[in-house]
């Protein structure tokens, strides 16, 4: 993932995107090449709109990423966002992370990375991620 990747999807997300409950960001478009795009780097596949509008001759679709994958996505465009969706995005994290089991009973990071010794960072939080980390750490290098 590189850096104008990350902006062009909070781009998207931003313009032609909806935050909803249980972290689900949905894209939608009539513009399959752009959601395809989307779809590859959220790892999922775009579905067809059914009903959308009868007024609408072109065919809708949409791509959607949610849960623990939706909650990692905001996290990470929460920056790019704007302000309106940046307070709202921040809601449902927060409702989200409600959500989660207690920290020593988590199994994976938020982006669904699974905690195994060798894949587990001590940060001054407490655990980390060390792929997360190392993702992180890239793109902070790469923005300088
Ligand atoms: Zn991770």
């Amino acid at each position: 993932m590189t850096a104008t990747q990350l902006g062009w999807i909070a781009g998207m997300v931003e313009g032609e995107g909806c935050i909803t409950k249980n972290a689900k960001i949905t894209v939608c478009s009539s513009d399959l090449d752009v959601l395809d795009k989307i779809a590859s780097l959220w790892r999922t596949t775009v579905q067809p709109v059914k009903n959308y509008s009868q007024l609408s001759k072109k065919p809708m679709y949409r791509v959607a990423v949610g849960g623990k994958h939706g909650a990692g996505w905001l996290m990470t465009i929460w920056s790019l966002l704007g302000e309106r969706r940046r307070t709202k995005a921040k809601e449902i994290i927060k409702h989200w992370l409600l959500l989660l089991p207690a920290p020593q009973d988590r199994t994976q990071c938020p982006s669904g990375h699974l905690y195994t010794l060798a894949s587990t960072v001590r940060t001054r939080f407490g655990r980390g991620c060390r792929t997360c980390n190392n993702e992180a750490r890239r793109l902070k290098r790469r923005a300088v």
